[in-house]
C-alpha cells in the first residue's frame, strides 16, 4: 500500500515505520489475548473530530448498561471534555491524553487497561483520537473496529479516506437527520463504503434523535 521510494534515506524511514507498525500489531495481539482471558469485549471507535464518537458511546451506555458491565477508554490530545461527559453514567472512564500523538496505539491501550479491574468488566469502548487518517493503521486488540462518519463531513469523506473504511468492521453514518440540509446523499455514501470494503456492516444513525442506535449495536453484535 505504501509507495516505493527510491531515495535510500526515505526507504530506511519506511522500514522504521514498518517496524513500528509490526511492534504495534504484536502488542495488539497481547491486548486481545488479555481481554479474551477476562471475557471482555472491546470496540475501537474511530472517526473525525465532531463525527459523534462520544455521543454514540453515550447512547450505547444508555442501551447496554444493564446487559454489560461497561468501561470507557478515552483518547484525546489534551482535554477531558469527552471523558467528563461520560462519567455521568458512573461507568469507569480512563482518559488517555496522547499529547501530540494523533492516534491511540496498542501500547497506550495496554497501559490504560491496567487501570481497570478487568474481572469486573464485560465491555470496553475505546474512543480513539478524533482523526480519520491514521488510527486505522494501529490496531489496539479490540474485537471490532467501528468508524463513525457524519454526513456533515461532506459527500467525499469516504473516497478521500478509503483506508479508514477498509479497516473497519462496522461503519455508522451519523447525523442522518441533517443529510438533506447539508445535501449529502446517504445512499451514495453507503455505496462508496461498500465499494471500498464489501464486508463492512453499515448502519444509519442519528445520535441526536436516537434513531438507528439499535442497528449499530446489531452490526456490532452487542
Ligand atoms: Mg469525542
Ligand atoms: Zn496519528
Amino acid at each position: 500500500m505504501r509507495e516505493v521510494v527510491t531515495a535510500e534515506g526515505e526507504t530506511y524511514d519506511i522500514e522504521l515505520e514498518e517496524d513500528l507498525l509490526q511492534a504495534n500489531r504484536r502488542l495488539a495481539e497481547e491486548n486481545r489475548e488479555l481481554l479474551r482471558k477476562h471475557g471482555v469485549k472491546a470496540i475501537d471507535i474511530m472517526g473525525s473530530v465532531g463525527s459523534g464518537k462520544t455521543s454514540l458511546i453515550d447512547r450505547f451506555i444508555q442501551k447496554l448498561g444493564k446487559k454489560y458491565s461497561i468501561a470507557v477508554l478515552n483518547g484525546d490530545l489534551t482535554t477531558t471534555i469527552d471523558s467528563d461527559r461520560l462519567k455521568v453514567h458512573r461507568v469507569p472512564v480512563v482518559q488517555i491524553n496522547t499529547g501530540r500523538e494523533c492516534h491511540l496505539d496498542a501500547n497506550l491501550v495496554q497501559k490504560a487497561l491496567k487501570k481497570f479491574d478487568l474481572e469486573k468488566l464485560s465491555l470496553i469502548f475505546i474512543e480513539n483520537v478524533g482523526n480519520i487518517i491514521c488510527p486505522v493503521e494501529f490496531p489496539l486488540g479490540s474485537e471490532k473496529r467501528l468508524t463513525v462518519v457524519s454526513v456533515t463531513e461532506g459527500p467525499y469523506i469516504v473516497v478521500k479516506h478509503p483506508l479508514s473504511f477498509l479497516g473497519s468492521d462496522v461503519v455508522a453514518i451519523n447525523k442522518i437527520d441533517l443529510a438533506e440540509i447539508v445535501d449529502v446523499n446517504v445512499d451514495k455514501l453507503e455505496e462508496d463504503i461498500s465499494k471500498v470494503n464489501p464486508r463492512a456492516r453499515i448502519a444509519r444513525v442519528s445520535c441526536k434523535s436516537g434513531e438507528g442506535i439499535d442497528s449499530v449495536l446489531e452490526a456490532l453484535e452487542l
